[in-house]
């Protein structure tokens, strides 16, 4: 089985020996996470949600 590679659109294996997967390399995986850290990048059709904060139902304190 195959996926694009969001990065370059070039075809990587999504199975467990691509530990880069859903990207087709590690420099592609750095790159768009580097592109997120810039905000620069914006999931596609992803709801507004921007005026909050992580829902607190979501928090797991291991510390708590
Ligand atoms: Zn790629």
């Amino acid at each position: 089985m195959e996926v694009e590679c969001p990065r370059c659109r070039k075809r990587a294996p999504d199975d467990a020996g691509n530990p880069f997967r859903p990207f087709c390399s590690q420099r592609c995986r750095l790159l768009d996470l580097g592109a997120w850290i810039d905000e620069d990048y914006r999931v596609p059709g992803a709801p507004e949600a921007e005026s909050e904060e992580t829902p607190p139902s979501d928090r797991d304190d291991p510390s708590a």
